[in-house]
C-alpha cells in the first residue's frame, strides 16, 4: 500500500487543531486505498499545540510529530518535516485549514498519473486585505522578471511532492530558505490545480509586514544576483552623466571664467551620488550577509523529540 505523508508546520495553532484533525481523519477514511501519516512539526509553539498533538498521537498511530527546540519559522519547519516524512508522496499543508484537505485526493490522482509536483494555485484570496493582495501581485511580477526560474504565481506551499522531489529538496541546505522558489528550481513534472483559498478557520496569522518584507528580500537574493547587476548598471550610467557634466563645466569655465554660485547643483550632485552609493553598499551588504550566514554552516534546526506513530499501540 502506498503511503501519503501529510506535513503540517504548526506554530501556536491550538484553536484550529481539532478542526484540522477531523478533516484529516475524514480524508483518511474516504481514501482507504492509501496509508496516511500526519506529521506535525511543532515549531516552538508557546500554547497548548504540542500537548494536543501528543494527545492525538497516543490513540492514533497515523500521527507523528517532530518537536523543534524553539521557533525556527515556517521555512525551517518545512525542511525539518521533509527530513522526517516517510511516505511515497508528501503533501505540505497549513494547519489553519486555509488549504482545504479535500483537494488532496485530486492531487493523489495526478500523482498516480505520473506528476511529481502537484501544486495548488489560489483562485481567490478571501480573508486577506487588499494591501496584501496588491503587494503580493506586484512582488511576484518583480520576482518573475529578475529571476530566471519560473516561480508559480499565487501558489503557496500547499502541494503534493513525490519522493524524488522530497529527496531533492532535502539536499538544499541553505539556511535563509525560500522554499517556494526551490520547488521550481528543482524541476520535475509539475501539474497545476486551482482552488479557492479559505480564510483562516481560527487563531491569527503569524505573518506581519516586516516578516513578509524580509521574506520578499530573501526570495530575490537567494535566487538571483540581478540587484548587483542593477547597481553596477546605475553606477555606470551615473558615471557617464557625471563625465559629460564635468566636460561641460570645464568648457564653460574656460570660456566664461568661474562663477562661484553653484551651490544648488553641487548639493544635488553630492546628495544624489551619496544616495546611489549607500544603496549599492546596501545591496552588496545583503549578499555579503548571505555569504556570512551560509559559511557558518550551522545545522538548520534542532529536534527536541521525534515521535513516529508506527510503534504506538492503538489503545492503552
Ligand atoms: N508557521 C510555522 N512557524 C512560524 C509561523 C507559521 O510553522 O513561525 C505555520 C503556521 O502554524 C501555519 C503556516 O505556517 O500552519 C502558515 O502560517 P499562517 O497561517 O500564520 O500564515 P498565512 O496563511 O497568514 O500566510
Ligand atoms: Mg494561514
Amino acid at each position: 500500500m502506498k503511503k501519503i505523508s501529510i506535513l503540517i508546520p504548526t506554530y501556536n495553532e491550538q484553536e484550529v487543531l481539532e478542526h484540522l484533525y477531523q478533516r484529516l481523519g475524514k480524508l483518511a477514511n474516504d481514501n482507504r486505498a492509501y496509508e496516511f501519516e500526519f506529521l506535525f512539526i511543532n515549531d516552538g509553539s508557546r500554547d497548548k499545540t504540542l500537548e494536543i498533538i501528543k494527545g492525538y498521537a497516543e490513540n492514533d498511530n497515523r500521527i507523528a510529530y517532530v518537536n523543534l527546540s524553539r521557533n525556527f519559522g515556517k521555512e525551517i519547519a518545512m525542511i525539518a518535516g521533509l527530513d522526517h516524512v516517510t511516505g511515497d508522496a508528501t503533501v505540505i499543508i497549513d494547519a489553519d485549514l486555509q488549504d482545504p484537505p479535500e483537494l488532496i485526493p485530486k492531487m493523489i490522482k495526478y500523482w498516480e498519473e505520473g506528476y511529481d509536483d502537484v501544486y495548488a494555485k489560489r483562485n481567490s484570496r478571501d480573508g486577506e486585505t487588499w494591501f496584501k493582495k496588491v503587494t503580493s501581485k506586484l512582488y511576484y511580477q518583480i520576482l518573475q522578471k529578475v529571476t530566471h526560474i519560473k516561480i508559480q504565481k499565487d501558489t503557496g506551499d500547499f502541494r503534493l511532492l513525490d519522493r524524488r522531489c522530497v529527496e531533492a529538496l532535502k539536499q538544499i541546505r541553505e539556511s535563509q530558505r525560500y522554499t517556494k522558489g526551490m520547488f521550481s528550481w528543482i524541476g520535475f513534472e509539475k501539474k497545476e490545480i486551482t482552488y479557492d483559498r479559505d480564510p483562516r478557520i481560527a487563531g491569527t496569522s503569524k505573518w506581519n509586514y516586516l516578516k513578509l518584507f524580509n521574506f520578499a528580500i530573501d526570495g530575490i537574493t537567494s535566487f538571483t544576483t540581478a540587484p548587483l547587476r542593477i547597481s553596477s548598471f546605475v553606477g555606470f550610467i551615473v558615471s557617464v552623466i557625471s563625465f559629460i557634466y564635468i566636460v561641460i563645466v570645464v568648457i564653460r569655465t574656460t570660456l566664461n571664467g568661474s562663477d562661484v554660485a553653484g551651490y544648488p547643483s553641487l548639493m544635488a550632485a553630492v546628495l544624489f551620488l551619496g544616495g546611489v552609493q549607500l544603496l549599492s553598499l546596501g545591496i552588496i551588504g545583503e549578499y555579503i550577509g548571505r555569504i556570512f550566514n551560509e559559511t557558518k554552516q550551522r545545522p538548520l534546526y534542532f529536534v527536541e523529540d521525534y515521535h513516529s506513530g508506527k510503534h504506538v499501540k492503538k489503545a492503552r
